[in-house]
């Protein structure tokens, strides 16, 4: 369930960031935010009533899915995907629901866990600087009002870096924040953004972003992998020179660095489409070897096996290095390349960084 605490980004400046351009952060009342979590009861009410109706014994998956066919509204829609989907996990918006007041963000949380006492798990996304703001008592509090997991965008743990794409702010503050999320025991979810040092910055990127994560400790690690749209404010860098994208083989290099540099015990997780191997996952460090043998099978590969590979993953075909080893998956991305190469079997680096924004 998606509760929307706040509105939009309040930071709003990071250049490789689309997401909330153009829109005016607005702090929401809390009486209005319990005002949708109530409507969101009401509805789970009458999904309910009408499971009860329908023979199905109050069990509301079965009718959640009914209604989901011909939904009377937005809301209804939602919350009938909520609880089609086990209706266990909620989730508070937009890009930094820990700017609220502590006292008030906790007292939505307990609205929210006391309206469904079914839920399991509610989590939010932060910003370091925020959570580096806040006291360590204050993120107890929120722990102890039901908050159970913080996913904060770390990107990169190099300051010339944090500094070039306007992230606002510092290695330091991300260490600051990160720990104080871990100390007030409340799970905390750091996302690393591969290929943002571009080539001029990937290996001080890798080595400096391990150094941060070592420092936290965060107990989950989640890769993500730069994509320029013509949307994000980097793509004029891109344009006039400044900022040099990596191809996807050194990305994985800057990967590789940043696994053999990473000494903490988080899970490391790469649970998006833009990651070219998302099977480099594991628990840190009993994984690593596992991890990096992943990478090294990758790059073992011939030049042609590798491209082919890329393009599949690009069009998605492929969801792991085994693929290739499919016969048909592997002549449907021949023939792709084949068209895409105008016969020549060779694809440009351009292509391939425009199928990987227009699969996105
Ligand atoms: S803080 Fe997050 S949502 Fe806000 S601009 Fe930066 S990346 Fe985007």
């Amino acid at each position: 369930m998606l509760i929307r605490a706040t509105i939009n980004c309040p930071w709003n400046r990071c250049r490789f960031c689309s997401m909330y351009k153009g829109k005016k952060f607005q702090l929401r009342p809390v009486e209005d935010i319990k005002q949708d979590i109530k409507v969101a009861r009401v509805i789970q009410d009458k999904i309910k009533e009408l499971s009860w109706r329908s023979g199905y014994g109050g069990q509301v998956r079965e009718v959640a899915g009914m209604v989901l066919k011909n939904p009377s509204n937005q809301a209804m829609h939602n919350v009938a995907l909520w609880l089609y989907a086990g209706g266990e996990n909620a989730f508070l918006q937009d890009a930094n629901s820990l700017i609220m007041r502590t006292n008030e963000l906790a007292e939505v949380i307990r609205f929210l866990s006391e309206t469904f006492p079914t839920i399991k798990r509610i989590t939010s996304y932060a910003r370091s600087k925020t959570a580096a703001k806040k006291r360590v008592e204050e993120l107890i509090e929120l722990r102890q009002a039901g908050l159970s997991r913080l996913h904060i965008g770390l990107e990169s743990g190099y300051d010339p870096l944090l500094q070039y794409m306007d992230k606002g702010v510092t290695a330091a503050e991300h260490i600051k924040g990160g720990r104080n999320v871990v100390e007030s025991g409340i799970s905390l979810s750091e996302y690393v953004l591969l290929g943002l040092g571009g080539k001029g910055m990937w290996r001080e990127h890798a080595i400096q972003t391990a150094r941060v994560l070592n420092e936290i400790d965060p107990d989950f690690i989640r890769i993500r992998t730069l994509s320029i749209s013509s949307r994000i404010p980097l793509h004029a860098e891109v344009e006039n020179g400044n900022f040099i994208r990596m191809t996807d083989e050194e990305i994985l290099e800057e990967e590789k660095l940043l696994i053999e540099h990473l000494e903490c015990h988080s899970n490391y997780v790469s649970d998006h489409i833009a990651n070219l191997l998302q099977e480099v996952e594991g628990e840190l460090p009993q994984d690593k070897g596992k991890m990096l043998a992943c990478i090294d099978r990758f790059q073992s590969l011939p030049p042609e096996e590798r491209a082919n590979f890329r393009v599949g993953r690009r069009v998605g075909v492929y969801a792991n290095l085994d693929d290739l080893d499919n016969l048909h998956k592997r002549q449907a991305v021949e023939q792709i390349i084949h068209k895409l190469s105008h016969d020549s079997s060779q694809i440009d680096e351009k292509v391939i960084h425009g199928l990987m924004e227009g699969f996105i």
